[in-house]
């Protein structure tokens, strides 16, 4: 079995100027790989105590990843402290050095700075691992019954190398595939999940059920393990059917991104567009749906309307409903969608008008009171949210996931609210 710890060296993490997103990506990667990860060690820049961590880490782990500390500068140590921990030479690699040069020659066009060919230095007889985005190389090497891999620290370094290197060089060590198969959720809560299947998720080993949430919605991930592709894919498909049968309409898709996403496949399929009216999530909604690339053969824009007059004057909604009812209401939330389906032409509207707090409007509507409307071809439906007293930004996120779900609701002939229980 292959049990990893992930390293990461750097004292930049540890007085908290930046966050270990390295270790998150990299225990999302090695969970599909079905690697497990069982721990995490952050280390400064300190050659003797990136030792003993080192030391700590091979007692408990086979497989060990380091991040960072592979760059040309005095504090990059992680290759000479690993090298010696393990009983490895560092040799300097010619070959490497005048790839390095080349790339200084012709890509950054300057001659390359002389302290940069300790990154040609590498333990003596790994696998190389080359950086398509930076210049330190990473490596591999087995030594003692551990698996060594060090990749850059960089982000964007670290996830190319990952994908290109390190997931083929962990792959190859195991003779068992992993298959999941992620079946998200909106409009139902992590505890009711568990009350509709907390007997199968407990009992269930191979393949396995397991929730992870995310903003504002959740996934339930099955996860098979097999000796083929294949039979993992046999494996997972009635359990996939039985969570769809158990959870009904609040799944809007399997391994599908994100709501989002799942409202731009429907759109296309039905040629239909969409547009966006926004009060309370400021954007929000545009903003996801616009994340997605190709999304402008069926998004076709929105309006941010905060102020009364924004609501009144872009959008048309009549002073008379804002002056009775507030901007916080049913017949308001009705004329933002009906409003920006007339001005951008779009074939369905959605609104949002609400409270994301901290404090009540000043009509003394509650923290977490909001109003969606959706404007379609069949007339226009509302939903009121009472959120009550979270974070402004967990009720943005569910007032913005909620518009999308009664989208995508709308667009497979569902009913606009989920019919079971929160
Ligand atoms: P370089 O060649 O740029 O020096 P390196 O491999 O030596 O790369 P570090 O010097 O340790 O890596 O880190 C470079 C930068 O990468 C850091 O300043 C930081 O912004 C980012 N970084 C390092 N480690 C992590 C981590 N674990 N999670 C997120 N970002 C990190
Ligand atoms: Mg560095």
């Amino acid at each position: 079995m292959l049990s990893a710890e992930i390293l990461a060296v750097g004292t930049e993490l540890l007085l908290g100027s930046i966050a270990n997103t390295n270790a998150q990506m990299i225990s999302q990667s090695l969970s599909g790989l079905g690697v497990n990860v069982f721990w995490h060690t952050v280390v400064g820049d300190n050659p003797g105590r990136l030792e003993e961590a080192l030391d700590i880490a091979r007692k408990r782990a086979n497989v060990l990843i380091t991040v960072g500390g592979l760059g040309p500068t005095y504090d990059d140590l992680t290759k000479e402290v690993v090298c010696r921990a393990f009983g490895r030479r560092l040799t300097f690699r010619g070959d490497i050095a005048e790839e390095l040069r080349g790339l200084y020659e012709t890509v950054f066009r300057v001659p390359m700075p002389e302290n940069n060919l300790r990154q040609a230095e590498l333990p003596e007889g790994c696998t190389v691992f080359d950086n398509p985005v930076g210049t330190a190389p990473g490596c591999a090497f087995y030594e003692d019954g551990v698996h060594v891999l060090m990749l850059p620290g960089p982000p964007e370094e670290c996830e190319a190398m990952l994908h290109r290197h390190a997931e083929p060089y962990l792959r190859s060590l195991s003779d068992e595939v992993l298959l999941s198969r992620d079946i998200l959720c909106f409009g139902i809560g992590e505890s009711a999940v568990d009350q509709l299947l907390r007997d199968k998720m407990s009992q269930m080993k191979n393949p396995s059920l397991a929730t992870y949430a995310k903003p504002a919605e959740m996934c339930l991930r099955v996860t098979a393990k097999a000796k083929t592709c294949d039979e993992a894919e046999a494996m997972l498909a009635p359990v996939v059917d039985e969570v769809k049968k158990a959870l009904g309409d609040v799944i809007y898709g399997v391994d599908v991104s994100s709501l989002e996403e799942a409202c731009k496949k429907l759109l296309q399929e039905q040629k239909l567009s969409l547009a966006t009216a926004e009060s309370c999530t400021g954007g929000l909604l545009a903003q996801r749906m616009t994340e997605l690339p190709g999304v402008s053969a069926v998004y076709r824009g929105g309006v941010v309307a905060y102020w009364t007059s924004v609501k009144a004057d872009v959008l048309g909604v009549p002073w008379a409903l804002l002056d009775e009812f507030g901007a916080v209401s049913e017949p308001v939330a009705r004329a933002m969608a009906e409003g920006v389906c007339a001005v951008t032409g779009a074939e369905l509207g959605i609104s949002v008008t609400g409270v994301a707090g901290p404090d009540a409007d000043e009509r003394g509507n509650p923290v977490g009171l909001v109003y969606l409307g959706l404007c379609t071809p069949k007339g226009t439906f509302c939903r009121k949210l009472t959120l009550g007293r979270r974070k402004r930004e967990r009720i943005r996120a569910l007032a913005a996931n909620t518009g999308l779900d009664m989208v995508r609701r709308f667009l497979t002939g569902l009913p606009l609210e989920p019919t079971r229980e929160k």
